[in-house]
């Protein structure tokens, strides 16, 4: 069977076995969602017996961003938290596709939910992670009876913990009616995302995605499909998609760190196009894919090596 965690987490302050990383009932992140936390992935090519973190810089830098969000402080800056996410991969010693989940929580055991004066803890541990929804076989999605939470109750941006009940039902919603994914509407109607993953349309030939207005994570894959999509000359545009603007288009596909990216087959039941992968999701996720094992050697800034056995 293959192990459910790697055996090292970080926790208080340095690297223990995973055993050792638990925290009290009464924690406060856990009765209110005072946390909040990032999703890394690193890819292991075995040709090269080689494996690569994704985009750390970047997630390093949203994950102090959240802080920032959420006015709280984290005991540690972007490049220190590099360092130990680095770490912590590298003692783990990977030869799988892994996923990394840092974490940052109000760890007191005072009553009530509480950010006032708070320097976060932070805890790191790592997962083996292949495919987290499947990205070949056409994703069938619902539509959320459910509304993605906005801005002006949250800071949608940080990745708090408590936003993500509000995926959890949409996900519940989805796996009750027997579909893989969910996506949630905003409070206009408009297209926000899936309940972990931003969402990509396209129609005529042009890229469309949410734009950040809609009450969407930045996500770091979004971010990504958008500069590959630059570069390999496919139109792009950022703007609001309405339901049917979905329900009409000649792609649908989703990305994130754990989705990466994946197509969508049909929407509430309704089958999208020729119910096919399209040519500009198959090119984007050829690329996608090629990229973060390394076997496309564009964009090496965007790869951690690891230093492994
Ligand atoms: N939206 C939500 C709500 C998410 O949780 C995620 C996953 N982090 C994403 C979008 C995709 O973001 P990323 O590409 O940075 O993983």
């Amino acid at each position: 069977m293959t192990k459910q965690f790697f055996d090292y987490a970080f926790f208080k302050g340095k690297i223990v076995p995973i055993e050792q990383a638990n925290v009290p009932i009464m924690t406060n992140a856990l009765q209110y969602g005072t946390g909040f936390f990032g999703g890394i992935r690193t890819y292991y090519n075995a040709d090269d017996k080689a494996a690569y973190i994704f985009r750390l810089k970047d997630h390093c830098a949203r994950f102090v961003n959240s802080a920032k969000l959420l006015e709280v402080s984290l005991p540690y800056s972007a490049e220190e938290l590099f360092d130990i996410i680095k770490n912590l991969a590298e003692k783990n010693n990977p030869n799988t596709d892994a996923y990394l989940r840092p974490f940052a929580y109000v760890g007191n055991t005072a009553l009530g939910p509480n950010l006032v004066n708070t320097t976060m803890d932070f805890a790191l541990y790592m997962i083996p992670l292949k495919n987290y929804i499947p990205v070949h076989k056409g994703l069938s999605v619902c539509i959320s009876k459910w509304q993605r939470i906005p801005k002006e109750a949250i800071p949608v941006r940080a990745k708090a913990s408590g936003i993500y009940i509000n995926s959890a039902l949409a996900r519940k919603e989805a796996s009750d009616g027997g579909f893989d994914e969910a996506i949630l509407l905003g409070a206009k109607g408009n297209v926000s995302e899936g309940s972990a993953e931003n969402i990509f349309i396209v129609k005529d030939n042009v890229l469309i995605t949410p734009s950040l207005s809609e009450d969407i994570l930045e996500g770091i894959t979004r971010r990504t499909i958008m500069e590959l999509a630059k570069e390999m000359d496919i139109a792009l545009q950022e703007k609001p998609i309405s339901r049917e603007e979905l329900f009409n288009a000649d792609e649908v596909f989703m990305t994130g760190t754990g989705c990466q990216v994946a197509w969508v087959k049909s929407i509430d039941k309704h089958m999208i196009a020729n119910g096919k992968i399209g040519p500009i999701t198959r090119k984007l996720q050829q690329k996608y894919f090629n990229i973060v094992r390394g076997i496309d050697k564009d964009h090496i800034s965007w790869r951690t090596k690891l230093i492994i056995d």
